[in-house]
């Protein structure tokens, strides 16, 4: 069947508002999709309330980005199953399971519970470059990630015990 011009351009015309409609269609559903991937509900507190709610010691570090002294943390030679949480917001962050003792004096795990759970921002103080670990839901920092961890992942996340609060598996507790 030969197409007259002038039925062509009907057509195309009748098709035009179905692709843009679909179009939109798309564009909508992809919007919904990425938003559903991503941790919505995220923490803000003031200084004040964070003040209340933490220990000193966890305030300095989660609020102001301190570090503990190598060696002292409670986690540091701590090797029994199971999760470890924010301090801050209970997000959970890493698993026994990924924990190692990497002999640096802080609690090293070669990845997160759920890449989702951490951010990572690059940190320039202390004339370094280094790359600083944030929980995603409270923006409390953790601690960095170093690259020379071991395999699979080859990462290092070198985390303070004082951002993190450990429950133990059902089992390990009985
Ligand atoms: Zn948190």
């Amino acid at each position: 069947m030969k197409l007259s011009p002038v039925k062509l351009t009907g057509i195309l015309i009748l098709i035009f508002p179905l692709l843009i409609a679909c179009q939109a269609q798309n564009s909508k559903e992809d919007t919904m999709d990425s938003n559903k991937n991503k941790l919505t509900e995220k923490i803000f507190k003031t200084d004040e309330e964070w003040r209340n709610e933490l220990t000193d010691a966890q305030y300095r570090i989660l609020r102001e980005k301190g570090t503990e002294r190598p060696g002292t943390g409670l986690y540091d030679q701590f090797f029994v199953k199971g999760t470890y949480y924010c301090a801050g917001c209970g997000l959970e962050l890493f698993r026994s399971g990924s924990k190692y003792d990497a002999g640096c004096g802080w609690p090293s795990f070669s990845q997160p519970s759920k890449n989702e759970h951490v951010d990572e921002h690059i940190d320039r103080s202390f004339g370094m470059v280094r790359t600083e670990v944030v929980c995603s839901r409270c923006g409390g920092h953790l601690g960095h990630v170093f690259n020379d961890g071991p395999p699979p992942t080859g990462l290092r996340y070198c985390i303070n015990s004082e951002s993190l609060e450990f429950k133990a598996d059902e089992q390990e507790s009985k």
